[in-house]
């Protein structure tokens, strides 16, 4: 076995660790189109209301999107 080999597994098994964490504990990061603030600044100056968020400023995080299918997968087949 290779020590570097083994290390870096272990890292890539942490760093997935601490994002499926953050995922269920923080389901939701801001949006990245108007930062979180739910609009945006046009280029003539104005403001628009976020259409990617609805102008909520969130986004649900990629992570959460996949627990939540793994979750309705899951639900399905033991119904
Ligand atoms: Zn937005």
């Amino acid at each position: 076995m290779y020590p570097l080999l083994a290390l870096a597994s272990t890292a890539l098994a942490i760093v997935t660790l601490g994002y499926v964490v953050l995922c269920v504990v923080s389901p939701f990061g801001s949006c990245r189109r108007c930062h979180g603030h739910g609009h945006h600044i046009t280029r003539r100056g104005r403001r628009r209301l976020c259409r990617r968020c609805d102008a909520t400023g969130l986004r649900i995080r990629t992570g959460r999107h996949l627990v939540n299918a793994a979750q309705r997968t899951y639900r399905a087949g033991t119904r």
